[in-house]
């Protein structure tokens, strides 16, 4: 990995450590670690995503409901 300046707040990509795509959502920073299982870096208590980790959150966040309503089943 390569070594980081800590960033500054006015960043403009991704949160998600390693990714510089062009931030698109922000999304409450811990849930997107847990429940979404995405390696943030965000110094606040919200992460910004690109459009590729915001896919992944909605998606990773989305299966989290669908298990649930199957168990129900
Ligand atoms: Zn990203």
């Amino acid at each position: 990995m390569k070594h980081e300046r800590k960033s500054k707040r006015r960043k403009k990509t991704c949160d998600v450590k390693g990714c510089d795509g062009k931030k698109k959502q922000s999304v409450p920073a811990g849930k997107a670690s847990t429940k979404a299982g995405l390696d943030i870096d965000a110094d606040g208590p919200n992460a910004y995503l690109c459009k590729k980790h915001w896919k992944e959150y909605k998606k990773n966040t989305k299966e989290e409901r669908e298990a649930r309503q199957l168990s129900w089943k």
